[in-house]
């Protein structure tokens, strides 16, 4: 067949399927998802013209499924660089390969630098800088996250411990957590091993997690975050107001702090929506006695609005994108010194 009559077909088989079943007590519902090669175009014969839609009906499950998609040259491209980035991955740490960079978290009454977020940079010999928006995804599907995640924790309660020991008047060194470490069975013990070897009181950690990871099954991530939360590390809620919170989860949430994300923070100049949205925040978590911080501040009248509202932290380029360790120290003691 060709090109339009593929589509016609696809689109009949998923109208077919898009009709629920009764079950025994269930209606069920199936979302297909489809990928199309085409001979002679994408392949010459049976195997290559299987992988290339294997490949075409992996992007259509990316694309919220229930749809069906083309292999096309962009997607094999991508695919190689995935296998690639994966396989390079895999001796990232053990090559020294990654490092953390810390971003300052400045409390708005003081002024001072509180707080650092650790983030993750991995500098490949070949392949170059390739951005933890990029690689930790693939670290998620392989499973590798976990031991690069292990390496993050390590690091940043290393350093944190070091910073401490030099006096510094940090109060909190914050962590991502990825949706596979979180919901990992090993997380607690692994997390209590490192804080215990590294001599960090927990207390200095606060983990961060996305709204998304955290409403997804609320009921086990309630009983997650209560037991790292008896043990005394700290948790927040990352890139808040971009998912679907559930609010009478919300207030079930052992947590101390939301993080505003970047996405309102950045238009609250010209947009009155994102202005309204960041101050509903600010309120709702002052009612709910937690803390707010905003991500992404980039200029002085994003920091004037938000000190208006009464938000307590920010974090953003317009005092200091992520930087060394070292950065870290020399603005700490500036800041403490104004
Ligand atoms: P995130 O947790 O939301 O981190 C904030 C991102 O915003 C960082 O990007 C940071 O560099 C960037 N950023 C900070 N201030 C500004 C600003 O003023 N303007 C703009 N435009 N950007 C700002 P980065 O470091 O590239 O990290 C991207 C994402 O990768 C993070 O988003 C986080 O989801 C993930 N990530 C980074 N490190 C780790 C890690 O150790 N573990 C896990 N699981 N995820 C990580
Ligand atoms: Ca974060
Ligand atoms: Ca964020």
């Amino acid at each position: 067949t060709d090109t339009e009559q593929a589509k016609i077909r696809a689109k009949a088989l998923i109208d077919l399927f898009s009709k629920p079943c009764a079950i025994e007590h269930y209606e069920l519902i199936v979302t297909p998802s489809i990928g199309i090669s085409l001979f002679p175009d994408d392949g010459d014969d049976h195997d290559t013209l299987l992988k290339c839609s294997d490949l075409a009906m992996y992007s259509a499950k990316n694309e919220g499924r229930n749809n069906f998609q083309f292999y096309s040259q962009h997607l094999q491209a991508n695919d190689e660089r995935t296998t690639a980035i994966e396989a390079a991955l895999r001796r990232a740490i053990e090559q020294n390969e990654l490092s953390l960079v810390y971003q300052p978290q400045v409390e708005l009454r003081s002024n001072h630098i509180t707080g650092v977020e650790a983030l993750l940079r991995w500098q490949h010999p070949t392949l170059g800088y390739i951005s933890p928006v990029e690689f930790i995804p693939i670290a998620e599907d392989s499973g590798q996250i976990i031991a690069i995640g292990e390496w993050v924790l390590r690091t940043a309660a290393k350093q944190m411990k070091q910073w401490l020991d030099n006096g510094m008047p940090l109060s909190v060194i914050a962590v991502n957590l990825s949706a596979l470490q979180f919901r990992h069975p090993n997380l607690l013990f692994q997390i209590t091993k490192i804080l215990d070897e590294e001599g960090l009181p927990p207390h200095y950690l606060e983990l961060e997690l996305t709204e998304r990871v955290a409403m997804d099954k609320p009921e086990e991530a309630i009983a997650i975050m209560q037991s790292g939360f008896k043990k005394g590390i700290r948790l927040s809620i990352d890139d808040f107001g971009t998912g679907y919170s559930s609010l009478s989860y919300l207030k079930r949430f052992p947590i101390s702090k939301l993080k505003i994300d970047r996405s309102f923070v950045s238009h609250v100049q010209e947009d009155s929506d994102d202005r309204a949205i960041v101050s509903t925040i600010i309120d709702l978590a002052n009612n709910l006695g937690l803390m707010t911080i905003a991500e992404g501040v980039e200029n002085e009248q994003q920091l004037e609005f938000l000190r208006m509202q009464g938000c307590n932290e920010v974090q953003g380029y317009f005092f200091s994108p992520p930087t060394t360790a070292e950065e870290i120290e020399r603005m700490t003691s500036w800041s403490e010194n104004v």
